[in-house]
Order: structure tokens, then sequence, then C-alpha cells
């Protein structure tokens, strides 16, 4: 699984919406992805302030806007292979 199939199943995961299956992969991804262990927790989160606020559905700007900043994030590690910034020099 890739950080972008993870970021399109992520809020169904924390919906508990999805079949065992891929709730398992999306697991496995959190166990060797550090950066997409952090969106879901920010994401779970978020979700949960919204709820306490009796909203339970996420604001399509929200969650649109999260997305972009983390498939932004990403980019640098490991997902678009030639499309990475420069690397801090060893010196
Ligand atoms: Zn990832």
């Amino acid at each position: 699984m890739t950080c972008s199939e993870f970021l399109k199943e992520l809020t169904d995961y924390l919906d508990g919406a999805m079949d065992a299956q891929t709730k398992a992969e999306l697991e496995d991804h959190l166990q060797w992805c550090h950066n997409c262990y952090v969106v879901c927790n920010t994401t779970k989160m978020t979700i949960e302030i919204y709820r306490e606020s009796s909203l339970y559905e996420l604001p399509d700007d929200l969650r649109g806007r999260l997305r972009t900043a983390i498939v932004s994030k990403c980019k640098g590690h490991g997902g678009a292979p030639s499309a990475k910034p420069a690397s801090p020099e060893p010196k």
C-alpha cells in the first residue's frame, strides 16, 4: 500500500467503515510509515474534536486541505522517486 492509497482509505478507517482486509493493510502501513502514522493520529484527534462539537462529518474543505498538506509532505519520502528536494549536504 502506498501513502496515497493509505490517505484515500484513512477517513473510512477512522470511521470504522471498512473490511478487515483493508484495515489490516492500513495498520501494516502505519507500522513503517511515520508520516502516515502522524497524519492518522492528527486526523483522529481532529475528528474527535468535531464529534465532540456534535458535528459528525468533517467539512469537505478541511478534509481537502488536510489531504493536500499530507500529500505534499509524503512526496519527500519515497512516494515520488525523482521529485525529491535537495537533500542536506554532508558538509
Ligand atoms: Zn505512508
